[in-house]
């Protein structure tokens, strides 16, 4: 657990005076943009018990907009708002979503096979056996004064998003190529007070004649600059040639590109879009790119999807891309755990255990008489050695073998007898029942699943009057916004079991008493900055 202790540590010294160590993560699927499609895919993903690392740098589309429309259920949501749900949702599968951007990925060569490595600003990586594309496309804005400062209120571009709020207004719509008449009849339907505003080599006289039968004003003209009040409202447009046409809404089709310029190294490109109006990425129909193991879905595919599209095709391509893993790991006649394979590269370095035992499990613990103790997420066991070595009988459990292996070399050679376990506490049955007087999980990272599948096994684990003793680290210094053009997290503390969560599950129980809960300050030890803990100690009855 110490392992443990040392990782968040660095990520609470983000924004400190010393630097932060870089982490390799690695994960089943990496999903590089976590907006609809990509928490889509990931959402399918976290229930097929497959690992992922979800990184968002904060720029989907549609966040200029303040209510999203047309998507069935939550018309109407501001586009945080679906997007706070939908992380939510993932997290409690324990799919993590990092704060940060990916700038390069790259391909690299292992024994057990092709992985990909995503790199972040900031120096952290993901390694992953499959990638999902889910980063949107870039709408490249006419470049008319004024026009980028309104864009998602007063300047739109989809009927299907914004005509009914704008419906019976002036709306002017601004043509700068020939799809830009594309969405003239829904346009006209919408309103009776339509003008388009075109360059004149689109002015063809037949198409003129015919919006004009049908009541649109059509103007020969290039914009200048939109004028807007102080509340950005749109209020007209100046032509260059000194006109001024009055409008309250203006609607373009810019022209588009997918964001994928961190996956030029994988050979990833774009090819045109069928309406010749801006490029996109090639998919098959199980959502993969032309880059076997590189997946693609939503606007980077195809830019017409709204969001409820965008989510649903992202939430296909996450089921294809658990059938391709499955079907690997079926060959390999293997049932992976990425998870596991996280922590034991973690662990694969020099030891990470400063020495110390815990000093929260020192002063908790001290007092009780020797017992069965059960240490979860033991790592390299700085905390199961400190009971052994105190006449406890330490069972000491965690998800990677590579840390017990420590343990074990550790405790051989002070010549304790700890009975180390290879244990998913999210696995059937990870721990042997009422068997312990105390049962102790200190920064051990677990998943968090919907049904609370580790708390209970950890709390079933503890006998009659014993003590369930749960220490994470006080999060709210990890979950402080940062600049993903500069720096990454490395962790998402909010995928993984809380300690909040267990005193959620334990205050409702007839069969249990919450004796502690609280906030702490660490006490000196292991940790080299001032940081707070959050303790549990509950008693069964
Ligand atoms: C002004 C406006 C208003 C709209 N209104 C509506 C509406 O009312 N209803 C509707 O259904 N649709 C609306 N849309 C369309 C909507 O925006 C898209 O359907 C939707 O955003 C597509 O989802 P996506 O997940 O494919 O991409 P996006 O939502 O664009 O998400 C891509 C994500 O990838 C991330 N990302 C990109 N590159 C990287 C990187 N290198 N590293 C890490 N992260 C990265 C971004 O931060 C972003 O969060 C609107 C669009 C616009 C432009």
């Amino acid at each position: 657990m110490s392992h443990h202790t040392h990782q968040h540590s660095e990520d609470h010294s983000h924004g400190q005076a010393h630097a932060q160590r870089t982490m390799e993560r690695h994960a089943d699927v990496a999903v590089v943009g976590g907006s609809a499609a990509g928490l889509g895919a990931a959402l399918q993903l976290g229930r097929q018990r497959r690992s992922v690392i979800v990184v968002d740098c904060g720029t989907p589309r549609n966040s200029p907009a303040a209510h999203m429309h047309g998507y069935l259920g939550h018309d109407g949501l501001p586009p945080a708002d679906l997007i706070a749900i939908a992380r939510e949702e993932v997290r409690r599968y324990g799919v993590e979503v990092l704060a940060g951007r990916v700038e390069q990925v790259e391909q690299v060569e292992q024994v057990d096979g092709r992985r990909f490595r995503v790199e972040l600003t900031g120096g952290h990586s993901v390694v992953a056996r499959r990638i999902v594309v889910a980063t949107g496309i870039v709408d490249e804005l006419p470049e008319i004064e004024g026009l980028a400062g309104a864009w998602g209120r007063g300047v739109v571009s989809c009927p299907f998003c914004h005509g009914f709020e704008l419906r019976d207004r002036r709306i002017t719509i601004v043509a700068t190529h020939p799809m830009a008449l594309h969405s003239v009849p829904l346009w006209r339907h919408l309103t009776d007070r339509l003008t388009i505003l075109a360059s004149p080599e689109l002015i063809d006289e037949e198409v003129v004649g015919r919006l004009r039968g049908a009541g649109i004003s059509v103007v020969a003209g290039e914009a200048a600059s939109i004028a807007t009040d102080d509340g950005g409202n749109v209020l007209g447009i100046e032509l260059r040639d000194g006109q001024r046409l009055v409008a309250d809404a203006i609607a373009v089709a810019p022209p588009f590109r997918p964001r994928i310029a961190p996956f030029a190294s994988l050979g990833l490109t774009a090819g045109p879009h069928p309406s010749d109006a801006g490029t996109c990425v090639g998919v098959d129909e199980t959502g993969e790119t032309a880059v076997p193991g590189v997946y693609a879905a939503g606007n980077v595919t195809d830019p017409s999807l709204q969001v409820l599209n965008a989510a649903a095709q992202g939430t296909r391509v996450g089921a294809m891309v658990a059938f391709s893993l499955a079907d690997d790991d079926l060959d390999r006649a293997d049932r992976t755990s990425s998870n596991q394979a996280d922590w034991d590269h973690r662990y694969s370095g020099s030891p990470m255990w400063s020495g110390n035992p815990n000093g929260t499990l020192v002063a908790e613990v001290d007092a009780m008489p020797p017992g069965r103790a059960l240490d979860v997420g033991a790592g390299e066991g700085g905390d199961a050695v400190w009971l052994a070595e105190r006449g406890w009988r330490v069972t000491a459990a965690d998800i990677s073998q590579r840390g017990l292996d420590r343990l074990d070399a550790e405790a051989r050679r002070r010549g304790l007898d700890i009975d180390c376990r290879r244990a998913d506490a999210n696995g059937r049955d990870p721990f042997e029942r009422g068997a312990y007087d105390l049962v102790s999980a200190f920064y051990a990272s677990i998943p968090r699943t919907p049904d609370d599948r580790a708390i209970h096994a950890m709390a079933d684990a503890v006998a009659a009057s014993g003590t369930l003793l749960v220490v994470g680290h006080d999060l709210t210094p990890m979950r402080s916004p940062i600049d993903p053009s500069v720096a990454s997290r490395a962790f998402d503390p909010d995928a993984y079991v809380r300690v909040d969560d267990v005193a959620r599950v334990l205050s409702n129980h007839p069969g249990w008493k919450v004796e502690l809960h609280e906030r702490r300050e660490r006490p000196a030890g292991a940790a080299t900055h001032h940081v707070h803990d959050v303790v549990l100690r509950a008693r069964r009855r």
